[in-house]
């Protein structure tokens, strides 16, 4: 599933192969036709790609606004001229030319055109709370949010509720823990503000990182590891469905107490 880190990737490979470049053809899958949208941003240049935790939004002229999320599915493609596209054209909802890219989203729940004032209040967006992968992190509104969720719920859940701060799924949840040496389970009444921040502190590097290599993350601690060695002190890593929505959670019993 694509966590913030791909989205804040495929933002700055679209932006590169978009902004600023004259649009020679938009396409969508034949879903999306009765919405027109060849028709209504003819003739548009891309202002601004920005990505939002997993949402990104694609800024053209004219107060219009292309919002997508991705979900388990999804995936954004930018391609040379000429390059094959990686993934089937049957799942193609969108592809956005330049004289120089193809711009392709394949599948993906959520793909719509809106203006600019919607997406700002828009709830699905204007309820996300600060972007880990923001410029500079808002860490006194992440506390705060954390402070009016529920005190009982384990720092685990809590980390990957988008209210509280976006951009973190259940990979970096699991990685975040085990590097601040938090148990996943432990209730956020008994996490300081000092243990929480250490947690993005810990994964905000990596993140970046991600983003800017592609999306793909290697030498993980402990996410889908269950069974196998604690990279520090060899214990085996635990799994255990954590939360509401029952996503996994990945943990050494050793070092994360
Ligand atoms: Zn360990």
């Amino acid at each position: 599933m694509p966590e913030g880190d791909t989205i804040y990737g495929a933002a700055e490979r679209i932006r590169n192969a978009l902004v600023g470049k004259e649009i020679s053809s938009i396409e969508t899958h034949e879903r999306f036709a009765r919405d027109r949208w060849p028709e209504r941003l003819s003739g548009r240049g891309v202002r601004a790609v920005e990505s939002k935790g997993k949402h990104l939004l694609i800024r053209f002229d004219g107060d219009l606004t292309l919002h997508s999320h991705l979900r388990m599915n999804g995936w954004w493609g930018v391609y040379p001229r000429g390059r094959p596209w990686s993934k089937s054209p049957r799942r193609v909802w969108l592809v956005i030319r330049t004289a120089d890219h193809d711009v392709v989203q394949f599948g993906g729940p959520v793909l719509e055109l809106m203006t600019d004032s919607r997406s700002r209040i828009d709830r699905r967006i204007a309820q996300l709370g600060p972007d880990i992968l923001a410029d500079e992190f808002d860490e006194p509104r992440f506390l705060a949010r954390l402070r009016e969720d529920d005190p009982t719920r384990g720092i685990g859940d809590a980390l990957l509720d988008q209210r509280n701060l976006c951009g973190i799924g259940n990979l970096w949840k699991a990685e975040a823990c085990f590097l601040a040496g938090l148990d996943p389970w432990r209730p956020l009444s008994e996490v300081t503000d000092q243990e929480a921040l250490s947690a993005i502190h810990a994964v905000r590097p990596l993140m970046l990182r991600s983003g800017q290599g592609g999306g793909h993350v290697r030498d993980r601690m402990v996410f889908d590891r269950t069974g196998e060695p604690c990279r520090r002190c060899g214990t085996k890593i635990r799994a255990r469905g954590q939360g509401d929505d029952n996503r996994m959670t990945y943990w050494c019993p050793a070092c994360q107490a």
